[in-house]
């Protein structure tokens, strides 16, 4: 029976390591941006950011609450904080609603002595990480996954001791952290392997590029937890943004799940729908300002061009002969329409009557002028907020959602 069959989950942390990346951030408009496409995409958890960080709080509640309306329909929302019981206290008062996190803490001897220089010792990382994952549920989440971060550098009997007080505590899953991406494919999979034989729990696959080996280690990890019967949830960021080299490419995972050689049975959540990468890759870069390398898996401008004469003719013959897959499953083939002549756009210091052109454009109808009037303070306080044109679905999400909008743009240090 394939439903009995363990799943290979994605777990976009776009909101969390991708905007803790040097150099790259994200407005609060621009991460709900990402919230909801993700959920468009079927992706399953979105980390969608820091519970005890105080500027995300108004944004962090809104968009539970544009969960609650049903604008976000399956998506979970996850914070991220350290394992420890003041972290779970303070993002419990900042983010009472708040119902899935994952709690982080280091486990390997390289960090234990050079990180925590004798604050923590392998004992006490335990009772630390234990007491955090009940004080969570006290508090009222419903699902808590543990973060071992520098796993990969972590003796295995220790990861296996620190896995198995963790699924004590209540944990769900625990989240194998390749801090440094210093794994192969190889060690990945003996590695998952002989820690999911030994917890028998569900395993969270974190995994950096700096050897040019994420989504490979990737994949390795969520077919070894596959391979002992246990569902997996692979770690992303779109366009593979995240810490130094970044983290595993939600596009390219997704692609190499469906589409490499003999992962065909490796059954990926049903959800998934690659229609919306286009539209989710293209806001990102424009969001981060990061541009789409030309060779990007899927989505870069030559994914699917051709040019020399033995390919060309080949792809143009049977597009099998030279495309692995179709560039209509990534939602591309579309007509785009740039306007070339006048334009009108809606900026921070719009008026009215512009405002209304650009709002007529897109279709959006206003009851009266009075709401016309508020939702154009919103896209004034937007623009100021996200400091760039806005694109047409952060102006109808600020039209189709004024109050969220407003939380969202509300911060008061
Ligand atoms: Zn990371």
């Amino acid at each position: 029976m394939a439903n009995n069959k363990p799943r290979i989950y994605i777990i976009d942390v776009t909101n969390r390591d991708g905007v803790q990346t040097s150099r790259i951030c994200l407005s609060k408009l621009e991460k709900t941006m990402i919230n909801l496409y993700l959920n468009e995409m079927g992706v399953f958890q979105s980390e969608f950011g820091f519970p005890v960080t105080h500027h995300e709080s108004n944004y962090l509640n809104a968009n539970l609450e544009l969960a609650e309306k049903g604008a976000l329909t399956s998506i979970r929302l996850s914070g991220w904080i350290r394992a420890t019981k003041d972290d779970v206290v303070s993002a419990f008062k900042l983010v009472p609603r708040i119902k899935y996190m994952n709690l982080s803490i280091s486990t390997s001897d390289q960090m234990i002595t050079h990180k925590f220089k004798g604050k923590l010792d392998h004992k006490s990382i335990l009772l630390e990480m234990s007491e955090a994952v009940k004080e969570a549920y006290k508090l009222g989440a419903e699902c808590i996954g543990v973060n071992a971060e520098d796993a990969s550098r972590t003796r295995m009997d220790y990861l296996i001791e620190f896995s198995r007080a963790a699924k004590e505590a209540g944990a769900k899953r625990i989240r194998y952290c390749d801090t440094l991406g210093c794994d192969t494919p190889f060690s990945m999979y003996e590695r998952i392997k002989s820690l999911v034989e030994a917890v028998q729990m569900p395993i969270e696959i974190h995994c950096h590029n700096d050897l040019g080996l994420v989504v490979a280690n990737s994949i390795a990890g969520a077919k070894a937890a596959f391979d002992c019967g246990q569902d997996s949830y692979i770690n992303t960021c779109v366009n593979g943004m995240g810490e130094r080299a970044g983290n595993a490419d939600l596009v390219s995972v997704i692609l190499a799940i469906k589409y490499s050689s003999g992962m065909q049975d490796y059954h990926i959540d049903e959800k998934i729908d690659l229609k919306c990468a286009w539209k989710i890759c293209k806001y990102a870069s424009y969001a981060f300002g990061v541009p789409i390398p030309i060779n990007q898996p899927g989505v870069g401008a030559n994914a699917f061009a051709h040019e020399s004469g033995i390919h060309a003719d080949g792809a143009l013959k049977d597009r099998r002969n030279y495309e692995l897959y179709d560039y209509e499953e990534l939602g591309r083939g579309e007509p785009e329409i740039i306007e070339t002549g006048r334009k009108i756009t809606a900026g921070e210091y719009s008026g009215i009557k512009g405002f209304r052109n650009v709002y007529d454009k897109l279709e959006v109808p206003f009851k009266d002028d009075t709401e016309a009037a508020e939702v154009l303070e919103l896209v004034r306080y937007a623009n100021v907020h996200n400091q760039k044109p806005l694109v047409e679905d952060e102006l109808r999400f600020i039209a189709h959602y004024p109050d969220i909008a407003r939380k969202i743009f509300t911060m008061a240090p």
